[in-house]
């Protein structure tokens, strides 16, 4: 276990904001947690888990302890016919897992391909890219509560995944940390491609079988090409979630705009994307100060370098407001505000 005491965060998060925290702890394993867990210095301090920190927006220095897994295994821990029971520690890289899945041809992740972060932070917003979300593959969790350090074992149902959402967003927010996640895999994988351009460039490549290893390199390559690379330009992915709107509501837009594009998600409901609205307010590609608003993904905000968290909470609301005048519908964040 390693531990730093006022520890500069600029280079976990992905934003690269230079904010720090009081103490920093890298652990191995669960012992090491529960170790550090047990440490009176820390038992009433403020904690946070992270990965990657490809999900958070840090608006200031932090004053207690930030905990990062450093665990690496991943093991096929069972399987029967159909499928096979994959578990990975938290602190796998989340692609790496991915990419030993789909060296073992077992597919279900796959449209996940090169999502930053570790894995111990997927379920947290159910990650989704691509026409998959990592609940449908989901099979249980392992975790330790911060407070008393009973280990929990938590089932799809417990989770309570919904879009971008889980119930460590809401009531579970910041009670555990998550050590292990195991997802089950399909031996005959069914590819997904009805999402986006993914089976137009699929074609491209004229062959007679694709494998799931074709589906991952298209879709690593449409996100290189879209998508800021945080080591490049700081940046957290989407921003905003995409909203859900009534059909009523999607009509009378609808009438207003011709190219409004939406997608069913019940009898009820469209989504719509939140990066649509955005560009037509006229964001996309602009910069205010040292930071802005993606050229290529208006749901993206980018620090250019030099860029200060409050730039971005400032940003953030001025797009709220834009986008709450002209189509009277709210956006909620994605991303962790800290
Ligand atoms: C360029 C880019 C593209 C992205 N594309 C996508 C995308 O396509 N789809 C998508 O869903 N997301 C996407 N994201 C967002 C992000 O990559 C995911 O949300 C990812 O799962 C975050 O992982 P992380 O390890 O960086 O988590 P962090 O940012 O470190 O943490 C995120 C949240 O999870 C909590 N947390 C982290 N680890 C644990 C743990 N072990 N136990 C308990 N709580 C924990 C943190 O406290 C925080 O609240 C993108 C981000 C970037 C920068």
């Amino acid at each position: 276990m390693k531990i730093f005491q006022n520890f500069s965060l600029r280079k976990h998060n992905t934003f690269g904001f230079d904010v720090s925290c009081k103490h920093y702890a890298e652990v191995e394993n669960e012992n090491e947690i529960e170790q550090l867990l047990s440490r009176q210095e820390f038992i009433n301090s403020p904690k946070l888990i992270i990965g990657g920190g490809s999900n958070i927006l840090f608006t200031k220095d932090f004053d207690g302890l930030i905990i990062n897994q450093t665990s690496s295994k991943i093991i096929i821990s069972s399987e029967d016919e159909k499928y096979a029971y994959v578990s990975a520690e938290a602190g796998v890289i989340w692609h790496e897992l991915v990419l030993f899945c789909i060296n073992n041809n077992l597919g279900g992740i796959e449209n996940l391909s090169l999502i930053p972060g570790k894995v111990g932070a997927a379920p947290i917003q159910n990650i989704g890219a691509y026409g998959q979300e990592l609940c449908n593959v989901f099979f249980s969790l392992s975790a330790i509560h911060l407070d008393d350090l009973s280990g929990a074992k938590f089932d799809i149902n417990e989770c309570e995944f919904g879009y971008r959402d889980s119930i460590f967003k809401r009531k579970l927010k910041n009670k555990f940390v998550i050590t292990e996640v195991t997802l089950r895999l399909h031996k005959n994988p069914k590819l997904i491609t009805s999402y986006g351009t993914i089976e137009a460039e699929l074609s491209k490549q004229k062959k007679d079988t694709l494998t799931i290893k074709d589906v991952s390199d298209v879709i690593c390559n449409i996100r290189m090409n879209k998508l800021p690379d945080p080591k490049i330009i700081g940046n957290a992915g989407s921003f905003f979630k995409n909203p859900e709107i009534t059909n009523e509501k999607f009509e009378l837009l609808k009438s207003m705009y011709k190219d409004l594009p939406g997608y069913k998600v019940s009898n009820h409901f469209m989504k719509i994307p939140a990066g649509w609205m955005i560009e037509k307010c006229g964001f996309k590609g602009k910069r205010f100060g040292n930071v802005g608003v993606h050229e290529k993904q208006a749901l993206v905000i980018v620090n250019y370098g030099d860029g200060k968290p409050e730039e971005v909470l400032q940003l953030k609301n001025k797009i709220i407001g834009e986008v709450i005048a002209k189509f009277d519908i709210e956006l909620h964040e994605e991303v962790n505000i800290i």
